[in-house]
């Protein structure tokens, strides 16, 4: 990890996060995952929103943006039209991706704009002081629902489909080597592609949810994450409150940006 740190971090430590934070297991794993593609720093950009996990394209040694809060993915389509060769890697959070954010989520899921997008999935809003996102579970405890959430939250997976997503894959912190894989593959993917990251937040949302230290946070992803393929072979009662992991959907579809490049030449005269 010494020589990943080097080539792919800023030396600007320490970090803001918690201890027991999954955050920084998350972040590692988009670099492994970078490093195992070989990618080039020069054309790889990183864009983040805000919130704990939006921090990381501040450590990050590439093109990075830091912006406004739920609007990473608005930031990281200017970037790809512009620069369609660089591969556009967004960080965002589960707050900001799907609540402030969600409009730009659903709509670059709707043109399959070739993205990678990692959304760090803690259940609630860490950095503004565990406020319910849309996906704190129902019931789950947060200081905007001291009695319990009465939303019924997003699967998140489900609505990047719904929405025409065109690669979907989660895993959680546990899984770090399969989560470092399948950010692999979805950058690789030609279209707009996401990989929910399941990880804990043992300050914000571990704390009010009473789930105990950030090991037994971590145990707790364990015991409640199953494979795909397995899931499926599986009776109801067994997978009552669990939750699938691996690639959950992988299709194709107009990409954006070739279909944006097709127009530019139409608009000059040229190309069909
Ligand atoms: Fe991590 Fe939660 Fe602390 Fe934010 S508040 S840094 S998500 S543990
Ligand atoms: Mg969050």
């Amino acid at each position: 990890m010494e020589e990943l740190i080097t080539k792919y971090f800023r030396p600007k430590l320490p970090h803001i996060w918690c201890p027991g934070c999954g955050n920084g297991i998350v972040t590692a794993c988009v670099v492994r995952a970078i490093d195992k593609l070989g990618l080039n720093q020069d054309q790889t950009a990183i864009v983040s929103g805000i919130g704990c996990s939006s921090r990381a394209s501040g450590y990050l040694n590439f093109d990075t943006l830091h912006t406004a809060h739920g609007r990473a993915i608005p930031f990281a389509t200017g970037v790809k039209l512009t620069k369609p060769d660089h591969n556009v890697i967004v960080l965002t959070g589960d707050g900001d991706a799907t609540a402030i954010g969600g409009n730009h989520f659903i709509h670059a899921a709707r043109r399959n704009i070739n993205l990678t997008v990692v959304v760090f999935n803690n259940n609630i809003y860490g950095m503004t002081g565990g406020q319910y996102s849309p996906l704190t579970p129902h019931r789950g405890m947060a200081t905007t629902a001291p009695y319990g959430n009465v939303d019924r939250p997003f699967d998140l997976c489900d609505l990047a489909k719904g929405a025409g997503a065109t690669f979907i894959a989660r895993a959680t912190t546990y899984h770090a080597t399969l989560l470092t894989e399948l950010i692999a593959k979805a950058i690789c993917h030609k279209g707009f592609a996401i990989v929910e990251a399941i990880t804990a937040c043992p300050i914000s949302f571990g704390r009010q949810n009473k789930m105990g230290s950030p090991a037994n946070m971590i145990k707790w992803q364990r015991d409640n994450a199953i494979m795909v393929d397995a899931m499926a072979k599986m009776k109801p009662e067994q997978i009552e409150g669990k939750f699938p992991i691996g690639v959950l959907y992988q299709g194709e579809g107009f990409e954006y940006v070739t279909e944006y490049q097709k127009v530019i030449k139409r608009a000059m005269g040229s190309g069909k």
